[in-house]
């Protein structure tokens, strides 16, 4: 069987003509994403026996004439943020590197009861901090479209383990652009649904009103597919929306006639001349396809960047509290009193970047600093919530860029960290507005470096969102859509 061809369709074709068992796909998957790894680092660890036991129950099913589900059978890869029961998830920390949780997040036990099968846990930056993956404490992921390039952040290894092959979907989390950013560096489809969507719990938390889970996939329909069985009120998540779930695969029709698309200028100025045209080439494309493109003004942009850090590091500050050295973590071995226990375990366990967010969000926090950096960031987000509601007055879905350049070398940003956030310039804003966004392939440049173009809508309309993708992907303009 060719892992690297499958999609979730091909899977369940398979299984139920019998052309092969769950059982017999899930240990050929393994073997060949384990053979493969050593080229990307996309995977931390495999869980062979977690795996092997969703197969059985598909094959059991199948067996016994009943419907396996949605995602019976489906390799699937999950970000190491995402808390699995009895499988280490270490947040690519070293302060997390033994923890085995007790229980499973909401979003893989609905992965497991729709019948896919987990293969193992992948790389990211530590706790989800960083735009291309080097901020893991187990080494960065090699992007395999160009091995010398990164493969995006933080759900690096997620975005290159589909882009390789290694697994037919995976999640990730977003939080100001992880998972489409990634999607748009390896040339797959990436999501951030609204925020509320997925349930967040067993999610590790980073900046919680900003956390979001989302699928990779190599198609929209895939990432469609994943994102209906995960979505959905949750009782152990109070964030999570009760709005209903559509069907989403029931509009993927290939019809966008006459939908009004909105282009930001703002977006546009900054793209290196390459990627630029690859979006407006694929904005000629949507127009061909009968969207009415109009030119919209988000005019808070410009403030987004500063307003994200100061939230994001402010959650950050607080939710990183808890790895104390008495809950989930190991302890350090110096630890005659109690604040050197602290010290130690937080100074060994945590890197520069946790170390760096953590300063500054305890700084913007602190009394006196609350109101001039916390208080005024906040009220810059509404403004950028504002903005797109605006447009959405006007217009049903904007496109955009992902990302300001494609894949950079690894090494190239690592030193800078401004010049690093300054990656997240184009996802920062929706995540901010808590919109869906998307990104999907847009092509590539002339060295082959995988080009993604943002979708956003208003918020629970990932109907349109999808639509608009998969008509878009459709076309073939986004050239290969398969594996490496
Ligand atoms: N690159 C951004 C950051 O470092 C976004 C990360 C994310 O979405 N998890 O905060």
């Amino acid at each position: 069987m060719d892992i690297p061809s499958l999609n979730i369709a091909t899977v369940r074709e398979s299984l139920l003509s019998r052309r092969c068992s769950a059982v017999e796909l899930a240990e050929e998957a393994l073997r060949f994403a384990e053979a493969e790894n050593p080229g990307t680092n996309a995977y931390l660890h495999f869980c062979p026996e977690r795996a092997l036991a969703s197969a059985r129950r598909v094959d059991d099913q199948i067996a016994r004439g009943e419907d396996p589900g949605p995602l019976a059978g489906v390799p699937i890869a999950v970000k190491d943020v995402i808390v699995t029961k009895g499988v280490r998830t270490t947040c690519g920390s070293r302060i997390l590197a033994d923890y085995i949780p007790p229980y499973d997040a909401t979003a893989i036990t609905r992965l497991e009861q729709a019948g896919g099968v987990i293969l193992g846990k992948t790389n990211c930056d530590e706790f989800a901090m960083g735009s291309s993956t080097e901020n893991s404490a187990f080494g960065p992921v090699r992007n395999p479209r160009a091995p010398d390039r990164v493969p995006g952040g933080s759900s690096g290894g997620s975005a290159a383990a589909v882009a390789q092959g290694t697994a037919v979907v995976a999640l990730g989390s977003d939080t100001g652009g992880s998972v489409r950013q990634p999607a748009s560096f390896c040339g797959v489809t990436g999501v951030t649904p609204t925020y509320g969507r997925v349930s967040r719990y067993g999610l590790t938390a980073f900046a919680s009103s900003l956390d979001h889970i989302g699928p990779f996939a190599r198609s929209v329909r895939d990432a469609a597919a994943v994102l209906g069985v995960i979505a959905g009120r949750d009782p152990c998540d109070s964030t999570s929306a009760a709005a209903p779930v559509p069907d989403y695969l029931a509009f993927l029709d290939g019809n966008v006639k006459g939908l009004k698309l909105g282009l930001p200028r703002e977006y546009l100025k900054d793209l290196t001349s390459e990627s630029g045209e690859l979006i407006s080439r694929g904005v000629d494309v949507l127009r061909s396809l009968g969207c009415e493109i109009r030119e919209i003004s988000l005019p808070a942009t410009s403030y987004a960047i500063a307003s994200y850090y100061i939230i994001a590091t402010a959650e950050a500050s607080s939710n990183l509290a808890r790895y104390d050295g008495v809950r989930y973590t190991s302890r350090s071995a110096q630890s005659a009193t109690l604040s050197d226990m602290y010290r130690h375990t937080r100074g060994e366990g945590f890197g520069a970047e946790c170390k760096r967010r953590i300063m500054l969000g305890t700084y913007v926090l602190s009394r006196g600093y609350y109101d001039a950096y916390y208080l005024k960031a906040q009220k810059v987000r509404a403004l950028i919530a504002r903005d797109f509601a605006n447009a959405f007055e006007e217009v049903q879905a904007i496109v955009a860029p992902v990302s300001p350049f494609p894949a950079f070398k690894l090494g190239e940003k690592i030193a800078d960290p401004v010049a690093m956030y300054l990656s997240d310039i184009y996802t920062i804003t929706g995540s901010l507005a808590g919109i869906p966004c998307m990104s999907v392939p847009c092509g590539a440049t002339s060295d082959g470096l995988p080009v993604g173009m943002q979708i956003l809508t208003r918020h629970f309309d990932e109907v349109t969102m999808f639509r608009l993708a998969d008509a878009f992907e459709k076309t073939g303009a986004g050239g290969h859509a398969g594996s490496v």
